[in-house]
């Protein structure tokens, strides 16, 4: 550990377990931890929920308090944005699948947004959840792309007793569609486990069928789909069969109501023989 190591924890607020182990990995690793609190307008798509966005800046303060957090950075959007902006990043293909295909324009806003934090914090480390795995894949493109001097580092998704990722928008759910919820981790559970099993004669291209079954029982269970995908760790596009030794998501996105889900599990195929 470097004395003068600093590590950002960005966040939109109303912080849960899954920000403070972020909060927790980063103090782990660097002497100063910033937390940065913004709920990033230009992230937001026309009709999506900006305004009601939970907003619970006391307690998290108490949070980041209690937490040892040593600065929490709070900006108001016009902080941020003084001026028009002329400028974004543009994405080539990353963005293409999985949230990026029905949220136009999400992803740039991310990347504005995490690109500003970096240059005014200059975190040597930042802590990112996998729980929003597209965005990491994103953030960790433009840190090499752009040479931005930051290590990155990708925090596993803490979720429920039952297996719902934690989420800021796990309160708009109403108790019958909490009730319903876990059912999107367990059926990319089973996705991700028929992915890997390999029978004699399986060319190992079932994916389709596989996601289609998934579909259907997550229709069964209220949900509304968005997209369940396999895709490519490194190229974020999907994939109808699992090439042995490379990364991959599989990945979910559904509504139950008004509320929007997303979930992941990272899955790599072995070779007959080796070890997972
Ligand atoms: P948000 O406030 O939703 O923008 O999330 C801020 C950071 O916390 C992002 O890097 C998220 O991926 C991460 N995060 C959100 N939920 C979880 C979770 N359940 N487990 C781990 N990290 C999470």
């Amino acid at each position: 550990m470097h004395p003068q190591t600093c590590g950002l924890v960005p966040t939109m607020g109303a912080l849960h377990e899954g920000h403070i182990a972020l909060i927790r990995k980063a103090r782990k690793c660097c002497e100063r931890v910033v937390v940065s609190i913004f709920v990033n307008p230009t992230q937001f798509g026309p009709g999506e929920d900006l305004e009601r966005y939970p907003r619970t800046l006391e307690t998290d303060l108490e949070i980041c308090a209690r937490e040892g957090v040593d600065f929490v950075f709070a900006p108001s959007a016009a902080e941020m944005y003084r001026s028009r902006q002329f400028l974004s990043i543009q994405i080539e293909a990353l963005a293409d699948h999985l949230c990026g295909a029905t949220r136009a324009g999400h992803f740039n806003g991310v990347l504005q947004i995490v690109n500003k934090l970096f240059q005014i914090v200059h975190p040597a480390h930042a802590f990112f959840g996998q729980k929003d795995i597209q965005q990491f894949r994103l953030i960790e493109t433009m840190v090499d792309e752009f040479n931005i001097p930051v290590v990155l580092h990708r925090v596993p998704t803490i979720r429920e007793h039952d297996g719902l990722a934690l989420s800021s928008r796990n309160r708009y759910l109403s108790p019958a569609e909490r009730e319903s919820a876990p059912a999107l981790y367990r059926a990319l559970q089973e996705l991700s486990e028929g992915v890997l099993i390999r029978e004699e004669g399986d060319r190992g291209d079932k994916i389709p069928k596989q996601i289609a079954s998934a579909r259907k029982k997550l229709e069964k269970a209220g949900f509304r789909i968005d997209y369940v995908s396999v895709v490519d760790y490194e190229t974020l596009q999907p994939v109808g069969k699992m090439p042995e030794n490379r990364q991959h998501i599989v990945a979910g996105a559904a509504w139950l109501g008004s509320t929007r889900l997303i979930d992941n599990i990272l899955v790599t195929a072995r070779p007959a023989g080796q070890q997972p």
